[in-house]
């Protein structure tokens, strides 16, 4: 979601979205053809994880709210979640042996890592706060600041030795794709992430790299 485009969420629409338990979301249809995945899946935090900007919406201190971590609690009482489906999809790339990394433009550093902290990853309805998993838990790596995403990047790839064209990346604003120079593939998203806009995202991916047919293991 570009900047100028938006009006901040009133105080009282604050209540955003709760994720759903990872089982109750379907797995992406990419995820069971047998075709190619990218090794690495890289999420932006703000409009694509949950749908608020760290900078704007939202003061620290977080402190997590009664849900068993669905949605936490700012500083003024506002309630933030992620979008319904990101438990649902970290949970499937974490069993699928994908790498996750988040990749924020975010001057708020400490409140989306505050964030990330105090929001858990529920994987069936009943999970407790001490059952689900932290969702800063589910990323591999994380680069959180100001500047260029290629920054970020650059960072994640000499981190994880991964090949930049091995790397899907979900944001909402577009100037961000300026990362494609690098050879990583990214996927503009509306509306925060979702089980669609992953395989979108993925048929994307398969197809910039060449990688529409079927490969030999190992
Ligand atoms: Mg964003």
């Amino acid at each position: 979601m570009t900047r100028h485009s938006h009006l901040p969420l009133e105080p009282e629409n604050s209540a955003t979205t709760t994720t759903l338990p990872a089982n109750a979301i379907p797995t992406p249809s990419t995820f069971n053809d047998g075709l190619p995945l990218p090794k690495m899946m890289v999420f932006d935090l703000d409009y694509t994880l949950w749908p608020l900007w760290c900078d704007t919406h939202v003061s620290g201190p977080i402190k997590g709210s009664k849900d068993n971590g669905r949605t936490v609690y700012d500083a003024y009482g506002g309630s933030y979640g992620f979008y319904s489906d990101v438990a649902g999809i970290l949970a499937t790339l974490k069993q699928r042996n994908i790498v996750i990394g988040a990749a924020s433009r975010t001057s708020a550093t400490e409140v989306a890592r505050s964030m990330l902290t105090h929001l858990r990853v529920p994987f069936t309805a009943e999970d407790s706060k001490e059952t689900s998993a932290k969702a800063i838990g589910m990323f591999d790596y994380m680069e959180i600041y100001p500047g260029s995403k290629t920054t970020h990047f650059q960072r994640l790839h000499k981190k994880s030795g991964i090949k930049y064209e091995e790397m899907l990346f979900f944001d909402d604003e577009s100037r961000n794709k300026n990362v494609e120079e690098l050879g990583v593939v990214m996927h503009l998203i509306r509306n925060g992430v979702t089980v669609a806009e992953v395989d979108k995202g993925v048929e994307a991916w398969r197809k910039r790299n060449g990688r529409t047919k079927k490969e030999a293991s190992g």
